[in-house]
């Protein structure tokens, strides 16, 4: 073992621990490496040594004494189980100060246990988002670090130069909040996720069963919008995969791939908090079930022989302004998701005292995560101009580009529903606007229902008080 110390310590070298840890020797910290599988740590030295300083190490004994004071140990292995053996191993040879800093997807209130549990100890556990992939993890992710703010400031410089940076330079980190925020907001970005690419599936399939085009064209159309407003990172690589032809067969490579989406959790979690915290994410949950009803093949297969309209894809004069309508509709619906997203963000952190700045949230999902945009500029902006905005469609910009799409968005919705396409994604979204615009809402006669059959008493528009009506007393 080397005599010198390092400045962080990355447990977990699978995909994300390794690209994280050369990322950080990359910048010129010197980097203490562990995996329980000791031989992936001798791969990355092996193979990447001359990227920077790391010091090997096999044991957790080892692991630790090579860090420098307050220790900074990053883990970065699988969520769950693993996450608190390794922080059994562990927290019994750090010391006062020390700080464990969990870059796995865990679940906020694993992260808040956690912490509980680790403070204590005067150990600071800052539970931190990361996104990225792959890719992100060795050039830059977003990172969304959660726990104390002394730990920030002791890891906030480290982090800061290893994160992405947006077009104006800034870096793509922010001290989220306390404990669990940096985890809640991960997940929610997670949940967007979901619900952006949803959204541009139905695009394409909208693009390919209505209008006619192939997977080529569409990918051209998928180029164009990403010079406009939609310039995304999602956007960027649907065209990619769109283009991509299968070499054994030839055939497009989306018309040779299984269709039933897999899913690994969090944007599930996005759905079940929000329903916890009552927060309506339409969007996300209809992309979290479209992923659910696309793997039931057995229900597919059943239901093939039921009756529907038979598609006519659009003449070509058509379909070129019927692709535009589509962007719109696409536009529109995104607006909304990120609504509902940071609708569930600002009410997690008011559930749980995080204080959460919407608008640095906005600003550090501008590069490195997988839903970096330049949409989220704006939102950045429409922040920044009103801290407090009770929702993005308060925005003065957001509200009229929505309402000048909204002929375009039920157009296409109309062709949609009348061809037989399913779009829950840019359904949910419409439902969603219309029904935060509408005057009035069925929900009055939902509480006359309720007080019908069950005495649950409801409230005049006219007086104040709770008010219970001797249903059938007339009859
Ligand atoms: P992973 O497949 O989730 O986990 C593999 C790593 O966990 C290996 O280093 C493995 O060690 C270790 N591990 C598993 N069980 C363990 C245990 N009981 N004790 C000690 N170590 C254990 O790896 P990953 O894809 O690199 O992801 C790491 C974390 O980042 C996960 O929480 C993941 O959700 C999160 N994440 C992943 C991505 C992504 O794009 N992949 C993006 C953002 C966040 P061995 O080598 O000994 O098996």
């Amino acid at each position: 073992m080397s005599s010198t110390s390092a400045q962080i310590g990355v447990t977990g070298l699978a995909v994300m621990g390794r690209n994280l840890a050369r990322n950080f020797a990359r910048n010129g910290y010197t980097v203490a490496l562990h995996n329980r599988t000791a031989a992936k740590t001798r791969a990355l030295v092996e193979e990447f040594g001359d990227e920077g300083e790391f010091i090997a190490t096999e044991t957790a004994k080892d692991f630790v004494a090579a860090l420098e004071r307050p220790r900074r140990l990053v883990i970065m292995v699988k969520a769950g189980e693993p996450t608190d053996a390794v922080i059994k191993e562990f927290a019994p040879l750090m010391e006062p100060g020390d700080m464990i800093i969990d870059g796995g997807n865990a679940h906020f209130a694993d992260t808040r246990r956690r912490e509980r549990e680790l403070r204590e100890q005067d150990i600071h556990f800052v539970g931190t988002g990361v996104s990225g992939g792959e890719e992100g993890a060795l050039l830059g992710p977003s990172i969304m670090p959660g726990g104390s703010p002394e730990s920030y400031a002791s890891l906030g410089p480290m982090l800061e130069k290893i994160s992405a940076k947006a077009e104006d330079g800034a870096p793509c980190v922010t001290h989220v909040g306390p404990d669990g925020a940096g985890h809640f907001v991960k997940m929610v970005h997670n949940g967007i996720e979901y619900a952006d690419m949803q959204l541009i599936a139905e695009a394409y399939q909208l693009l390919r069963d209505v209008a006619g085009y192939s997977p080529a064209q569409i990918a051209d159309i998928f180029r164009t919008w990403n010079t406009g407003r939609l310039d995304s990172y999602l956007i960027e690589i649907t065209a990619e995969v769109l283009k991509h032809v299968d070499a054994a067969t030839g055939k497009p490579f989306v018309d040779v791939v299984q269709d039933q989406a897999e899913q690994k959790g969090t944007g599930r979690w996005t759905v079940q908090i929000a329903l916890d915290l009552g927060v309506p994410v339409s969007g996300i949950a209809e992309a979290v079930f479209a992923r659910s009803l696309s793997g039931h093949t057995e229900l597919r297969a059943a239901s093939k022989d039921l009756a529907g309209p038979t598609a006519r894809p659009l003449g070509e004069a058509e379909a070129g302004a019927f692709a535009d309508q589509v962007e719109q509709a696409l536009y529109a619906s995104k607006i909304v998701s990120y609504t509902q997203g940071f609708h569930e963000v600002a009410a997690g952190s008011e559930e749980y005292g995080w204080d959460i700045d919407l608008g640095a949230v906005a600003a550090i999902w501008r590069g490195g995560c997988i839903i970096r945009a330049a949409f989220l500029d704006r939102i950045r902006a429409a922040y920044d101009t009103r801290a407090d905005l009770p929702s993005l469609l308060s925005d003065k910009t957001f509200a009229q580009e929505i309402g000048a799409a909204q002929d375009d968005w039920r157009a296409v919705l109309v062709a949609a529903t009348r061809q037989g396409v399913p779009t829950p994604g840019f359904s949910a979204a419409l439902a969603y606007y219309d029904a935060l615009r509408a005057d009035r809402l069925p929900a009055a006669l939902t509480q006359g229902q309720r007080d019908f059959f069950g005495a649950h008493t409801y409230r005049r528009t006219d007086r104040e008080g709770s008010f219970h009506t001797l249903w059938g007393a007339d009859r």
